[in-house]
């Protein structure tokens, strides 16, 4: 593989396939990072090192992780996260430094990420915070374990993506927005954070359909009659039906769509899922062709925040 062509999605596929010869038939499903940790300087992307330290504990506000070389041995390198995170949560952030590790150390040696940088909701433009996270989500949450474990799309849940989560060790969150890359269907996930739009995510499919949550310029707020505007429903994990053009400005009446609900975080955090009722691509407007047809759903970035 050529130096260009390594990326988070690459790298992880990488790593996936020595960890598939290695473990044989007993690849487990949640990835041991400590294995990772361990193989990586036996192989073409650990060069140069002789070992990673086991990752250490720092207990610094705003501090995620970081990826620091041993200033007096250039062979030695360690990881840092931040001991008051969720334990999924450290993990992704211990496989975020283990793709800086693989991806960037040549032009730095030493990398501070914040609670920014590693994330799951938003896209941002630091490119190797992106890779990173890439990195991360596509070791932690292959795709194609997480479309076996789907199985048929169209009976999927919150219990359903609640189990897989507990499976690939990660948050909720994380594991919704690896969903929204893998899903044929058309999808939408939308983040509430007190009360106000955080972001929403499309599926490809979704994309497509030119279906997206109605958004205000101003704060948007959940819609009267849907789950996330009733504040007397906190959990809803089974879904319930609902007519799509209460949150879809461009879908006809009759389409149908299942909204589900999840709060968390002392209730200062929604996460909605929306499943749409299937749609023909509007073949008459082709301008999302521009922005879609390098992606592919397999390389989305995306992460786990928790
Ligand atoms: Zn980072």
């Amino acid at each position: 593989m050529s130096a260009s062509a390594l990326n988070g999605f690459t790298a992880a596929t990488t790593v996936l396939k020595w960890l598939r010869a290695w473990y044989g038939e007993n690849m487990p499903e949640a990835i041991d990072l400590d294995v990772v940790r361990q193989m990586l300087p036996t192989t073409r992307y650990g060069a140069g090192i002789r070992e990673i330290k086991p990752p250490m504990a720092l207990d610094i506000h705003s501090f995620e992780g970081s990826l620091v070389r041993n200033p007096k041995d250039a062979s030695e390198w360690g990881i840092f996260y931040n001991a008051s995170a969720s334990p999924e949560r450290i993990r992704f952030t211990i496989a975020h430094e283990l793709g800086h590790l693989i991806l960037h150390r040549a032009q730095q040696i030493r990398v501070e990420c914040d609670k920014g940088g590693v994330t799951s909701g938003q896209f941002d433009d630091r490119n190797i915070e992106r890779e990173a996270n890439e990195f991360a989500s596509n070791l932690l949450m292959p795709i194609d374990v997480l479309r076996r474990l789907l199985g048929d799309q169209r009976k999927v849940t919150l219990h359903l993506l609640s189990d897989i989560a507990r499976t690939f060790q990660v948050s909720f969150e994380a594991l919704c927005l690896r969903f929204i890359e893998a899903t044929d269907q058309r999808a939408i996930l939308v983040h509430w954070d007190q009360g106000f739009l955080k972001y929403q995510r499309p599926s490809s499919n979704a994309r497509k359909t030119r279906a997206l949550v109605r958004q205000s310029d101003t704060a948007q707020e959940p819609f009267a009659g849907t789950l996330a505007g009733d504040a007397s429903m906190v959990q809803c994990f089974d879904g319930v039906e609902c007519s799509a053009a209460i949150w879809c400005a461009e879908e006809r009446a009759h389409m149908k769509l299942r909204e589900f609900k999840h709060t968390f975080a002392g209730r200062d955090r929604v996460l909605t899922l929306l499943l749409l009722e299937s749609a023909e691509p509007r073949d008459w407007d082709d301008s999302w062709k521009d922005e879609l047809v390098p992606t592919v759903a397999d390389r989305f970035c995306a992460i786990g925040k928790g």
